[in-house]
């Protein structure tokens, strides 16, 4: 999902958070690549100039140029702007606040996913919600649509409403609540008809559709691969029938996005789900803070920057800083550190923020480790001597068995730890050179 983007993406930000000090200059062009990664992702003009406005303007802001972490925080900035851009924090699900039956209408056009779609919506609404579904095709354009549905519903065991062979779409709207009332189902699920293209015969149709069923939910249907078609499939809905969210289907072979980053701006609806398969489970809620997640690549960074903001003290950093700058990087200082990283939410988090980590933590989960490793890993230094904590290159062979055996691991774990140490004090001696703090933000960074 979102493949090509997020490579793009990736580059550029890579090469950010790599940098200690960042100046406006850099942040302006790290920018125009954005603009030119989300122009070829097919986002919509005015959605990317405003993004860029949006995410140049705060990124240049005193604050970020001078932090630490500048790269790191500018990443956090974009993470956020994009989360803005599919929809803002809050996950909106469906409103089935009325009496039962509740009336959901799906509209699109013919081969968005429409028909597949409605039956997955009854499945997660049977099985996530408990929900009692009845589903009902109005599609008499399309030969066998009806009897596509009800093939579907036999698969997801969701009633649907028997055919009538030559009834017109408001005909079988309304014979579909008077059977959803007396079946006591909770939600009826109207698959309206699709055309080729928005015509006046469609609309027409679906507005007197809502007119007698008044639906709590209208969703149009589109398919992302189709980008700004998709887009603008929806603003001409839009101004017909009152919409009241969005399902973007074929997620899963969208590598650009542009259809599910421009929606919501276009159009003013909420993308409310995902289909992101051909398989009748493959639908999920849209959550924009998780798509940003992906699009992105870097949860990780953004957690990391929103959880030092809360537990990691200026002047703390920087004592450590002077001290690492000094090349004081004993085993006292690393133990220190795994501590931090546990009270910060495991290795996980840490990823690529410390010098070595990367490696390391690449090494460990290949061994099937993961944040045990930083107990583990505390233990082999809490079973040393403290001159061996010290000075680890006392650390013989007779050593790292009697350390190995006192915390309760192998020698070869022993030897790991040792290993990733000297990684990080090697990247220490480096900040040397790179002069103190700054050196020390283009590590973090
Ligand atoms: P309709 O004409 O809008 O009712 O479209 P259909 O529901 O018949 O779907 C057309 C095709 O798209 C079918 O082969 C579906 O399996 C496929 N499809 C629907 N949704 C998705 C999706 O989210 N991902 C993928 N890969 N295929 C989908």
């Amino acid at each position: 999902m979102f493949d090509n983007l997020s490579d793009r993406l990736g580059t550029v930000f890579d090469r950010l958070r790599g940098r200690g000090a960042l100046s406006e200059q850099e942040v302006r062009d790290a920018m125009r690549e954005v603009r030119v990664a989300l122009l070829e992702a097919d986002v919509a003009l005015p959605v990317v100039r405003r993004f860029i406005d949006a995410v140049t303007e705060k990124a240049i802001g005193a604050e970020v140029l001078k932090s630490v972490t500048p790269g790191q925080q500018v990443v956090k900035i974009v993470n956020d702007e994009l989360v803005e851009m599919l929809g803002g924090e809050a996950v909106e699900g469906l409103n089935l606040d009325a009496r039962p039956p509740v009336v959901i209408m799906m509209v699109g056009l013919q081969g968005s996913g429409k028909t597949t779609t409605t039956a997955k919506l009854a499945k997660f609404l049977k099985e996530k919600h408990g929900k009692k579904a009845l589903m009902a095709s109005l599609d008499v354009n399309r030969p066998a649509a009806q009897e596509q549905l009800a093939v579907l519903g036999e698969q997801v065991s969701v009633a649907t409403l028997p055919i009538v062979q030559g009834q017109q779409p408001v005909d079988i709207a309304r014979r579909a609540m008077e059977s959803a009332r007396l079946q006591a189902a909770d939600v009826l699920l109207l698959d309206t008809a699709g055309r080729l293209h928005v015509d006046e015969a469609l609309m027409a149709e679906m507005k007197a559709v809502a007119g007698i069923s008044s639906p709590n939910e209208v969703l149009l249907v589109v398919d992302s691969l189709t980008g700004q078609d998709a887009v603008n499939v929806a603003r001409s809905f839009t101004e017909e029938v009152p919409l009241t969210g969005v399902v973007l289907t074929r997620m899963d072979g969208d590598a650009r996005g542009g259809a599910a980053l421009s929606m919501r701006h276009v159009t003013g609806k909420p993308i409310k789900f995902a289909g992101t398969g051909e398989k009748l489970d493959a639908l999920e809620a849209f959550d924009p803070k998780r798509v940003a997640g992906r699009i992105l690549g870097m949860g990780d960074v953004v957690s990391l920057v929103e959880k030092a903001a809360a537990t990691i003290k200026e002047e703390d950093a920087e004592a450590l800083a002077r001290r690492m700058a000094k090349g004081q990087f004993d085993l006292n200082d690393l133990r220190m550190q795994l501590r931090q990283m546990q009270s910060m939410g495991g290795l996980g988090m840490l990823a690529g923020m410390l010098p070595g980590m990367k490696k390391a933590k690449a090494a460990l989960s290949q061994s099937g480790a993961d944040d045990k490793v930083l107990v583990h890993m505390d233990a082999i230094i809490g079973s040393m001597t403290p001159k061996e904590r010290a000075n680890p290159a006392l650390l013989n062979a007779k050593r790292k068995k009697r350390v190995a055996a006192g915390s309760g691991l192998q020698v070869q774990d022993v030897n790991k730890l040792l290993k990733m140490h000297q990684e990080m004090s090697r990247a220490m001696k480096q900040i040397k050179k790179m002069g103190g703090l700054k050196g020390l933000g283009a590590l973090l960074g």
